[in-house]
């Protein structure tokens, strides 16, 4: 795997110090996670429909939870530990600065793909593990209103154009 640009490099894993944290090594990166199945059936009780797991953009090695195609918007739902939620996140003792290294990575390759997505023209949403499911619904509803309001507003050549500056014609999620 290539390392991502401007996202620091991590150290090879050490040995888990405890069955607590294999299994939370395991489950690194698992989707259909309990709070992100909560939201998409809340979502589709509301009527939305979206797509599953899906990468954006080609040229990023990122995978939203839910893609809305239509108005290129793209959820996430984050683990609290995994994306070090500064709210719940609590710092393993064992192998501290490992994880201090794993996890500012991993925040750094969020924030990264945030950027590099809304250069691309589409819109990220972010919402957390602690988060119950019919306010991050609600808030999904929300930026999806903003979102088919901007692109109401903007003229489709100046989508165009936003899409050739971040050097991705090719984007699959489409207007
Ligand atoms: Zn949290």
């Amino acid at each position: 795997m290539t390392r991502a640009v401007g996202v620091p490099r991590v150290p090879p894993a050490p040995a888990a110090s405890s069955d607590e944290a294999r299994q939370r090594m395991r489950a690194n990166g698992s989707r259909d996670t309990a709070p992100e199945l909560a939201l998409r059936r809340e979502l589709h009780r509301r009527g939305f429909r979206y797509r599953v797991d899906q990468a954006p953009l080609r040229s990023l090695r990122c995978r939203a939870d839910l893609v809305f195609r239509r108005v290129q918007l793209c959820v996430f739902v984050d683990g609290c530990f995994w994306h070090g939620c500064p709210d719940h996140m609590s710092w393993p003792k064992a192998n501290g600065e490992w994880w201090r290294a794993k996890i500012s990575a991993t925040i750094a390759r969020d924030r990264r793909n945030d950027y590099l997505l809304d250069a691309a023209g589409g819109t990220v949403f972010r919402g957390g593990e602690h988060e119950p499911a019919w306010l991050a619904a609600d808030r999904v509803a929300a930026a999806l209103e903003s979102s088919a309001e901007q692109l109401r507003s903007e003229p489709k050549c100046q989508r165009q154009l936003t899409r050739r500056l971040a050097g991705d014609v090719a984007m699959p999620i489409e207007l």
